[in-house]
């Protein structure tokens, strides 16, 4: 028995071994062996981090919860860490135009990039946050799988391993979209900006907000004034059951409708373009969600 044990062992060593060889023998630049990625926003960059494991260093450019990332300006360090990236993950859309432009500063035919808005399937109009539905989560995933295995095949079955559980875990954001939608499929409520509305849709939610607002809040343009009147209207009058109101991109009318919307008792769900600290995808998206449903709850008497 002992000596299968051992004989199991010495198999497993010169596996272990066998894959350093293939390791080392690979096109990894990095002295470290790890692959250097990096990603525009640390949502993706958490995903990368997911999906590669042990065998990635990611770095995230956005994830100050503070800087709205429609305005964000790159640093020469940015440009630094996009020149020796073996893979760059950018959303694209017009949302992080500065990586482009890194990118292009910076040719390199091993660098492999994902741009998360290209491959995404569910695209709304005008609306770049691809990254809040989870059903483009997962395409995006599976293609940072790809890339990561293609440069790194030593490690392919880990890759698939990790992306399997990933995707996995995304069932606990559908689950809740699901029980949303049953309860509350229909329920006026209000948006500060266009990024909630990738789960509003799914969710059955019935938004007010005039789209031309949003869109001009994404934009970090003035809305039309007509638009400010009937949003401000909706919640004077109570029209809405809840705002859901980002916090990342906020301007003077954006927080004049928290305030109005506060004296009138109207529940505010605060969402954010970029994951906060201390959360996976996953925590950040669900939290957000079981947050709306507790406010739903409480609003709708259901
Ligand atoms: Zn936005």
């Amino acid at each position: 028995m002992h000596a299968k044990r051992a004989g199991i062992a010495l198999l497993l060593s010169i596996s272990l071994l066998g894959l350093f060889t293939a390791c080392n023998s690979s096109s990894l630049a990095q002295s470290s062996g790890k692959m250097n990625v990096v990603a525009a926003e640390n949502f993706y960059g958490d995903i990368a981090k997911q999906v590669g494991g042990e065998h990635v260093n990611v770095s995230s450019v956005l994830s100050d919860p503070n800087v709205d990332p429609h305005e964000y300006e790159s640093s020469v360090e940015n440009g630094k860490a996009v020149a020796t990236a073996q893979l760059v993950i950018q959303n694209g859309g017009g949302y992080d135009e500065w990586m482009k432009k890194l990118l292009d500063a910076s040719p390199n035919d091993n660098r492999s990039i994902v741009t998360a808005f290209d491959i995404a399937p569910q695209k709304l109009p005008d609306n770049e946050h691809v990254w809040y539905s989870p059903q483009n989560v997962k395409v995006i995933a599976s293609s940072i799988a790809t890339v990561l295995k293609k440069q790194d095949a030593a490690h392919a079955a880990d890759y698939d391993a990790n992306l399997k559980k990933f995707d996995d875990s995304l069932q606990a954001l559908e689950q809740k979209i699901s029980e949303i939608k049953s309860k509350y499929a229909g329920t006026p409520v209000g948006l500060t900006e266009t990024i909630f509305l990738y789960q509003t849709g799914p969710m059955g939610l019935d938004v007010k907000t005039p789209g031309e607002l949003q869109k001009a809040i994404a934009e970090g343009n003035d809305p039309p004034a007509n638009t400010v009147a009937i949003a401000n209207n909706q919640i004077t009058h109570g029209e809405i059951k809840v705002l859901i109101y980002n916090e990342q991109t906020n301007t003077p009318i954006t927080s004049k409708l928290q305030r109005d919307a506060q004296s009138k008792n109207i529940p505010i769900v605060p969402v954010t373009e970029t994951m906060p600290q201390g959360k996976t995808y996953q925590s950040w998206q669900l939290d957000q969600m079981n947050s709306l449903e507790q406010v739903l709850k409480s609003s709708t008497s259901k």
